[in-house]
């Protein structure tokens, strides 16, 4: 795949459907958002669908924008379909992953997850980019098109990068990460809001479900620096959980000295999500893959337990030394 290749596609097609994966996280909407700012730029008509519902906080990075849940009985007529931040149909659940896989018009994949599959025309993979916001203004970069960037792009730009870098300390981040920020300033973009608005945002019984998991339902692995963390059903009605009140927890387990690996397991109406994260030499992305139907970066990774929780914690307890 050639700019080239990509920019004629671009500009021969005027009806973009602009896609993410499920649970959108920051660089999600950030890549979305970007991205539905850069298609009014250029003119086109545009939509953002969603798998599912993006949390609270990320919704009003959305305002003023074309978007909606997913409607497996609805008719999507485009020309082209993006896939933002994910590299699998299967990433977009299963309610969906048909209609991305099978959908009649050209897709364009721009993503930073290592092994992406052959299902788009043109495949934009950058696994070393720290966000696929990053990934983004790489294309425009190579499309020659940086100067078309506003403050409207560089929001949610700016947004995924924050989010996926952990506010910029991941090993992920390069010196372009750093001129791309600067470039993002530049054009006055008021960093300090965005962060604000994603991290000083909690509510009191979100702080205290995060409180409640560190204080009572943390188990530790000292010999091999591992933790779990894990919050069940009836835990989370106590603290009257709202989707996005657990993203960044597994992280608190990686603040702790010696401690390299964190796994959060949680009680889903289908069974257990699983979050694990890893610095170092440690990577987690094989391990969720192998035993936990799923994948990831190599300190980022996700997976799905078709079961209880007590028996995803039996498991994972079985498996702990391979982690
Ligand atoms: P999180 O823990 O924030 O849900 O996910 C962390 C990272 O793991 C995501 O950026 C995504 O790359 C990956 N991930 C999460 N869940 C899954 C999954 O079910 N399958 C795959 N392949 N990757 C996942
Ligand atoms: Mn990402």
């Amino acid at each position: 795949m050639t700019p080239n290749s990509l920019f004629s596609t671009l500009q021969s097609q005027q009806n973009w459907l602009i896609t993410t994966h499920k649970g959108p996280d920051g660089d999600a909407v950030g890549s979305v958002v970007a991205w539905a700012a850069y298609a009014q730029l250029c003119g086109k008509n545009y939509l953002i669908v969603f798998p599912d519902q993006p949390a609270a906080y990320l919704c009003p990075f959305l305002e003023g924008y074309q978007w909606e849940v997913f409607q497996a009985d609805k008719k999507y007529e485009f020309d082209l379909l993006f896939a933002l931040d994910y590299n699998a149909p299967s990433r977009v659940g299963q309610e969906m992953s048909g209609f991305v896989a099978d959908y009649p018009a050209r897709k364009v994949m721009l993503d930073h997850h290592p092994g992406p599959e052959a299902f788009c025309e043109h495949t934009i993979s950058h696994p070393k980019a720290c966000s696929t916001t990053e990934v983004i203004y790489q294309t425009l970069e190579d499309l020659g098109e940086l100067s078309l960037i506003n403050l409207a792009m560089a929001k949610g730009l700016y947004l995924g990068l924050m989010t996926d870098t952990g506010s910029f300390r991941f090993p992920s981040v390069s010196a372009y990460t750093h001129q791309m920020t600067a470039h993002l300033l530049s054009l006055g973009l008021a960093q300090h809001e965005i962060h604000e608005a994603v991290y000083d945002v909690n509510s009191v019984t979100r702080l205290q479900l995060r409180g409640y998991a560190i204080a009572e339902k943390l188990q530790l692995y000292q010999e091999i620096g591992v933790g779990v963390l894990s919050l069940n059903n009836e835990e989370l009605k106590r603290f009257n959980y709202q989707k996005g009140d657990t993203e960044g927890l597994v992280n608190v387990i990686l603040s702790i000295e010696g401690y390299n690996v964190g796994v959060f397991l949680m009680e889903t109406e289908d069974g257990v999500k699983m979050s694990f994260r890893s610095k170092g030499q440690r990577f987690v992305n094989a391990f969720a893959q192998a035993h936990f139907n799923g994948g990831g970066h190599q300190y980022a990774a996700g997976g799905f337990y078709e079961g209880t929780l007590s028996a995803a914690l039996a498991k994972l307890e079985s498996l702990i030394d391979q982690l």
